[in-house]
């Protein structure tokens, strides 16, 4: 889990904590770069950790996070000072980079980091490369590895041993199709029905085979050393001790047009959608009631400076068709028979609640009949 601080124009401070798989976008979400007019109307994004949250409850019933790292360990393809140029102003220096390639000066490159490739580079295995090999220069993997205190927008709390009150959970992954932008669980069971489904499309991150949609859930797949179902039964349990819980929201950068593009812009525009979790989290925000959640209208997102995102585009976006859905639940059912020993109870009775309401509400939630 990554964790970030919004603070709003009047200078409210909220940190939201955010899992997704390895190399599904937690280290460009934690130093998101808001859009110009939300920066120039007072939004600030924070930065304390792109990786690994550590959670516990505080005296006051709140969620507290610490980030354990030191630094930030980043997949480099991709990243260049229009994507994320807090990473590369990060990595200036006191930087290890592995399976990256090298150039003739001495520096590094990867795919992405410059729109024209150097002539001449060392690639990640050590043999010559010309833009015309006809192979990638760095690993798919390739990565950075910086120091926390190195980050522009490091948070004022970073290093605080008792971490910073968590407002809202965020769960994702890369799903091509079947999972809209973003939605809000009804409630604290709810969102860790959303957890323990999560599933993502497998990166050159995961060993198997790419743009299958692997479960992982809380995005913990590759680290969990015990029953994932007592991992899903102890957040059942700590939730039922806190007065407030953490608000918790699915989110999906990563959908796809019939063409293959990706629906959303991505990147910086993704604080259209942490404003919504943030204000959601306060109980603020407009939303409406859909199958699998709370779901913002096109109106209930801030559009200031994406003009040329229409509510069209939006609807794409944000359906939930009843036909994946009904799949996507059959998959999850897949997920609970490996794990049915240990299966908390809430587990098959929310599936069954999503099933059934999916069924029976199409035409009140669907966002193109508003
Ligand atoms: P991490 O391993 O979870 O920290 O993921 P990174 O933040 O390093 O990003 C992994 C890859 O996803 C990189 O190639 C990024 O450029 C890409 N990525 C990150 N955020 C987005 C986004 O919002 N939209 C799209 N389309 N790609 C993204
Ligand atoms: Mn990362």
């Amino acid at each position: 889990m990554l964790i970030l601080g919004v603070e709003d124009p009047q200078g409210e401070k909220t940190y939201v904590a955010a899992s997704f798989p390895s190399a599904c976008g937690k280290t460009n979400f934690a130093m998101l770069i808001p859009p110009t007019e939300f920066l120039e109307e007072g939004w600030k994004v924070t930065t304390v950790g792109d990786d690994i949250a550590w959670i516990k409850p505080g005296p006051d019933g709140k969620l507290y996070a610490i980030n354990p790292e030191a630094g930030f360990f980043g997949v480099a393809p991709g990243t260049n000072t229009t994507s994320n140029p807090n990473a590369m102003a990060s990595m200036r220096a006191n930087t290890i980079f592995t399976n990256v390639a090298l150039t003739d000066d001495g520096d590094v490159w990867w795919e992405g980091m410059t729109k024209t490739p150097p002539a001449h580079l060392i690639d990640w295995t050590g043999l010559d490369w010309t833009p015309d090999s006809g192979r990638k220069a760095a690993h798919a993997n390739s990565r950075f590895t910086a120091p926390l205190s190195q980050c522009p927008v490091l948070d004022a709390s970073a290093s605080d041993p008792q971490g910073v009150p968590v407002s809202a959970f965020i769960f994702g992954g890369r799903r091509s199709d079947t999972v809209p932008l973003v939605y809000q669980s009804s409630n604290w069971a709810y969102g860790v029905y959303a957890a323990a489904t999560q599933g993502s499309a497998m990166t050159a991150a995961a060993a198997g085979t790419l743009g299958v949609v692997r479960r992982d859930p809380f995005a913990m797949l590759p680290f969990i050393g015990y029953h994932m179902a007592d991992y899903f039964n102890h957040w059942l349990n700590f939730g039922r001790q806190l007065p407030n819980p953490p608000r918790i929201f699915s989110v999906n950068w990563f959908r796809r047009d019939a063409d293959g593009n990706f629906l959303w812009p991505g990147f910086g525009e993704n604080m259209r959608v942490l404003k919504w979790v943030v204000e959601r989290s306060h109980g603020r925000a407009v939303s409406i009631e859909s199958p699998i959640g709370w779901m913002p209208r096109y109106e209930d997102l801030d559009w200031r400076g994406l003009t040329s995102f229409t509510r069209e585009q939006f609807n794409e976006l944000m359906s939930v068709s009843r036909d994946d859905w009904k799949k996507e639940l059959l998959s999850h059912e897949e997920l609970f028979e490996k794990l049915y020993d240990r299966l908390p109870k809430e587990m098959l009775y929310i599936r069954e609640l999503i099933l059934s309401s999916l069924w029976r509400s199409l035409e009140h939630w669907d966002q193109s009949a508003e």
